[in-house]
């Protein structure tokens, strides 16, 4: 294939069985699946490739690297309860989200919240749960001591600490320069003190660089980094570090051109600091934790034709689901120029690709496109359009009500 044309397909997404043309999800075709949803649009997730990714992972990754769930990539509760038991711990960003990880079975001891403008509310909860706290602020270390002597019980506590750089190629920046996540690698010493004033039980660190990254030469050049910065910080921590959070970021191939995560690399690298921080920090656990990694390819979105206009030479699928369900299919939740998600005709994957169209949702706004002049088999009204990668920051992070449509439903199979 010429380079130029390279440039513009699709990373393949073989992860779905196909048989007689049509996409299978966890081994059910999708017209049957759709019947027995019961309504479309629908999420599917497939369980088999839930199991699947995490096993992926172990073998890349050395086995003392603690591997957890960013769960609002995906907080689904049938799904969250199986990566409760597949994973070693799972991430909650507020009280809801822990709420449901303890409903899905995990431990708390595995559970740690982090995010910025923790409500003292939510502190109370996360106390009486005796989960892991990434410390964002001051604040939160004096409302901490408060609710801890007044529980009687000990507040588990990490700093999620602002780090001075920034990773390179992350779609979405979470560290380096200002941000109201964590606190500045400069002003942790002194908060350290303060915890240990405060007598909070302190456990260690947590650095989050940046989301959606796919050159494992980045992601390593980060973890180096945020290392070597918990080992300066270290020196000042009133007690051993017992947990190094060294983030995650992993991306998955959303656009054309971009090409699946060099895994292998990854975890040679974290070989590399497993092994260092065996002598560095000997009784701390690493820990990487991951979303869209975890379930974004395991996941689909399927709406059906409802219309097939033409418009001035163009040809418009107009379907039942769209931006309100999608919002990230559509390209509006963070991208800054618009491109296609890898969509297919979903009962029709064998026919040749002979028409070039645009899916729309029944919104009246423009911004509700699903796929923008995609070159796709002939559709009719009554087709599945499928929208692969959307296993993660689906449902949860769209405007479900915007326009009054009805909700999508969300599928384990
Ligand atoms: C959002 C978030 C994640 C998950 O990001 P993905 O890109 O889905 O892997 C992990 N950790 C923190 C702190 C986050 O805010």
């Amino acid at each position: 294939m010429p380079p130029e044309r390279a440039e513009r397909v699709h990373a393949p997404m073989q992860q779905f069985a196909v048989r007689n043309g049509e996409l299978h999800v966890g081994d059910i075709a999708l017209t049957q699946l759709a019947a027995r949803v019961g309504q479309t649009p629908f999420y599917a997730y497939d369980r088999a490739l839930l199991h699947a990714r995490v096993h992926e992972l172990r073998r890349a990754l050395p086995a003392a690297v603690k591997l957890h769930y960013a769960m609002k990539a995906n907080p689904m509760p049938a799904l969250v309860a199986v990566m409760a038991d597949l994973v070693d711990g799972i991430d909650v960003a507020s009280a809801g989200e822990l709420k449901l990880a303890l409903d899905a079975g995990a431990n708390p001891a595995e559970v740690s919240f982090a995010g910025p403008g923790k409500r003292e509310t939510e502190l109370r909860q996360a106390v009486a749960a005796q989960v892991l706290i990434n410390i964002e602020s001051a604040r939160e270390v004096d409302l901490l001591e408060r609710i801890a002597a007044e529980q009687g019980l000990a507040a588990r506590v990490a700093v999620r600490v602002n780090p001075d750089f920034a990773l390179k190629g992350a779609g979405m920046k979470m560290g380096g320069g200002p941000q109201q996540f964590g606190v500045d690698a400069e002003q942790v010493p002194q908060l350290l003190t303060q915890i240990a004033r405060a007598g909070l039980a302190f456990e260690g660190f947590h650095l989050f660089a940046g989301s959606q990254n796919l050159q494992a030469q980045s992601i390593c050049a980060a973890q180096l980094q945020a290392y070597a910065l918990a080992l300066r910080l270290a020196q000042h921590a009133p007690s051993p570090v017992r947990s190094l959070n060294l983030g995650g970021g992993f991306g998955i191939p959303y656009f054309p051109g971009e090409q699946r995560l060099d895994l292998a690399r990854i975890g040679e690298n974290l070989a590399e600091l497993s092994l260092r921080a065996q002598h560095d920090l000997p009784q701390a656990e690493l820990v990487i934790e991951l979303g869209r990694y975890l379930v974004g390819e395991a996941g689909i979105y399927v709406t059906r034709i409802v219309d097939r206009k033409q418009s001035r030479g163009q040809v418009f699928l107009v379907c039942d689901g769209g931006l309100h369900h999608h919002l990230a299919a559509s390209g509006n939740f963070g991208q800054v120029i618009r491109k296609n998600y890898p969509v297919t005709i979903g009962n029709r994957i064998d026919s040749p690709l002979t028409e070039v169209a645009s899916v729309v949702g029944p919104l009246c706004t423009p911004l509700d496109l699903l796929a923008d002049q995609m070159t796709l088999p002939l559709a009719q009204a009554g087709d599945l359009v499928v929208v692969f990668q959307s296993g993660a920051y689906g449902p949860s992070a769209s405007p479900q009500t915007f326009l009054g449509h009805p909700p999508c439903v969300e599928v384990l199979v």
